[in-house]
């Protein structure tokens, strides 16, 4: 008898239930070959069978051009942070960053150790609320590569529009948003994401990269970091995280079965417009972001009367709606609705916000 939450948090992140329960009737024996997936071989045929049929249903749900390697590392989004540079430089020493928030930040801060980075926009803002016009970036013609966060995790600030940098390679963080709507991937010189909010379990990290971008690192580059290194070898350049990575094909083929990432876009298009329709028509509640650039992943919001935000987590919780607790930089609460987040989890969780301002307002 298992009693389950429904979990906000922003990552490690709930995961489909259909999905936890298969992993649990094959946790022993993986299809009668007499072990758990976590004790086999990464080169044996049952794991290599599980690698390549993951990364068919990835390519097949975001529509990967033959011409884009994906790669299934290690290191988290953090560590692309310095990938990137790394890789894309090939040879330049400048790259655009756009800054939407403190991811953002931590991408620019790491980027800056292997080249000269120019912020095109925002570098005068200290968590912006919304994202500048095209008209206003200073992009530059010569960067190797132009990076921005299509999802700000924390603040909730996304975009949904696709930047246009010419003929600078767009690389693009989709740690918080990846598969949760439709992507030309041909837009994107290399989108990355860490895999432990819309993929599967932490551990694992997701490289897409157009083929003509690699095979130029610095020399100095680890080889685990080299996407030409690990692209020849299949992402098996060492060990891979084969847990994590055998669950994301499990998150894929679930997300097939939900009828793929059109499917996907209008649920999470539902659920977090039901949310901040909540936010926005109650004065005890507020979130600040331009709605033109609203996440619907991440849903920070406060409560006019801050003090009360204690209370509110704890009724949640008790209500069975957890990790509400917004980032320690910022404080009040966040919902993350991530596409595990069933649209009954977002109910539940507007029925209690209403029935709290009742109470308290
Ligand atoms: N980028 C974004 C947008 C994130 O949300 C996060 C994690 N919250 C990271 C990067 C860092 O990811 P990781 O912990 O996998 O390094």
């Amino acid at each position: 008898m298992t009693s389950r939450v429904y979990n906000f948090s922003a990552g490690p992140a709930v995961l489909p239930e259909a999905v936890l329960e298969q992993a649990a009737s094959e946790m022993l024996d993986w299809r009668g070959c007499g072990m758990s997936v976590m004790e086999m071989s990464h080169r044996g045929k049952e794991f290599v069978s599980i690698a390549a049929e993951a990364e068919q249903d990835l390519r097949d749900l975001l529509g990967v051009p033959q011409h884009y390697k994906v790669l299934f590392l290690q290191g988290g989004a953090t560590g692309q942070f310095s990938g990137i540079p790394m890789n894309l430089l090939r040879g330049g020493e400048r790259a655009d960053y756009i800054n939407t928030g403190s991811w953002s930040k931590k991408a620019i801060k790491e980027a800056t150790k292997y080249c000269q980075v120019n912020v095109a926009w925002g570098a005068d803002e200290e968590t912006p609320m919304h994202i500048g016009a095209p008209s206003e970036w200073r992009l530059d013609p010569q960067a190797s590569y132009a990076h921005y966060t299509p999802n700000e995790t924390i603040s909730g600030v996304e975009f949904h529009w696709v930047p246009d940098t010419g003929g600078v390679p767009l690389v693009a963080d989709m740690s918080s948003t990846i598969l949760s709507r439709p992507i030309d991937v041909s837009r994107y010189g290399l989108i990355y994401a860490g895999a432990q909010k819309n993929i599967g379990p932490a551990g694992l990290t997701i490289v897409i990269v157009r083929d003509d971008l690699i095979g130029g690192a610095l020399p100095q580059t680890p080889s685990v970091w080299d996407y030409k290194l690990q692209a020849d070898a299949d992402s098996m350049l060492n060990t891979p995280p084969t847990f994590s990575w055998y669950l994301a094909g499990l998150v894929f083929k679930w997300l097939k079965h939900q009828g793929g990432l059109e499917a996907m876009a209008e649920l999470n298009k539902r659920k977090a417009d039901k949310l901040y329709a909540v936010i926005d028509n109650n004065p005890f509640y507020s979130n600040p972001v331009d709605p033109a650039c609203r996440s619907w992943m991440n849903v920070p919001f406060v409560l006019a009367d801050g003090r009360l935000s204690e209370t509110f987590l704890s009724e949640a919780e008790a209500a069975g709606l957890t990790t509400l607790k917004g980032h320690r930089s910022v404080g009040g609460m966040r919902a993350s609705l991530y596409n595990a987040m069933p649209e009954a989890g977002v109910d539940r969780l507007i029925e209690f916000m209403q029935d709290f301002a009742r109470r308290q307002g």
